[in-house]
């Protein structure tokens, strides 16, 4: 056993360090802002066509190989024809961080790594703390539009009167 912790390591963090690891190969280029659209299969591998939305050109690139990682709403498992069960959408996540000196003395719950938010109409929310000082606050929504109403209630411009978050 190390003599270290389990820590967690947020996405916002742990992306870069995949995509500067990646950059260092020749064979990776990485394409940001571009939208996967279609692939057909010929007897030497793959045609993919992508659009790059900075310009809204419409690209093609051709590979041997073609590996789904589109996650729920993959359209290349749609065009193959594979079913899936459930739905592909978990929930609209809105994700506050900020920092705080010694949150912990601030309130009567203790030090701990997760804290459930409790308010009148049942848990809302989790409170993580990520590094001792940088904390962030988790909510799911099941429509986006509640979570847009979240985004705007925790950023001041949609005030409740009894202080609770939109539900
Ligand atoms: C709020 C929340 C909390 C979670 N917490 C945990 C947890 O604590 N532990 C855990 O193990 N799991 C957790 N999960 C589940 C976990 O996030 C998912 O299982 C995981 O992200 C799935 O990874 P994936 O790579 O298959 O798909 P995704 O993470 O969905 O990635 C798919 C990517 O493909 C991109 N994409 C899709 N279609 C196209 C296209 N046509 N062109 C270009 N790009 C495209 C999408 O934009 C996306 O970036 C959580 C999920 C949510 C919503």
């Amino acid at each position: 056993m190390p003599p270290e912790r389990p820590q967690r390591c947020n996405q916002i963090w742990f992306d870069p360090i995949l995509r500067d690891r990646a950059a260092q190969f020749p064979s990776v280029s990485l394409r940001y802002r571009s939208r996967f659209d279609d692939f057909a299969e010929d007897g030497d591998g793959v045609i993919g066509d992508y659009t790059d939305l900075a310009s809204g050109a419409s690209r093609r690139l051709r590979a041997s190989w073609l590996i789904a990682c589109c996650g729920g709403r993959s359209l290349v498992r749609d065009r193959l024809g594979i079913a899936m069960d459930g739905d592909p959408v978990q929930g609209y996540p809105v994700d506050i961080f900020f920092r705080a000196e010694r949150l912990w003395d601030r309130h009567d719950k203790g030090k701990a790594a997760l804290y459930y938010l409790v308010g009148p109409t049942g848990q809302w929310g989790t409170l993580t703390e990520l590094d001792g000082l940088t904390f962030e606050i988790t909510t799911r929504y099941q429509r986006a539009t509640n979570a847009l109403q979240f985004a705007c209630w925790s950023y001041g411009a949609l005030p409740r009167v009894d202080g609770s978050p939109p539900s």
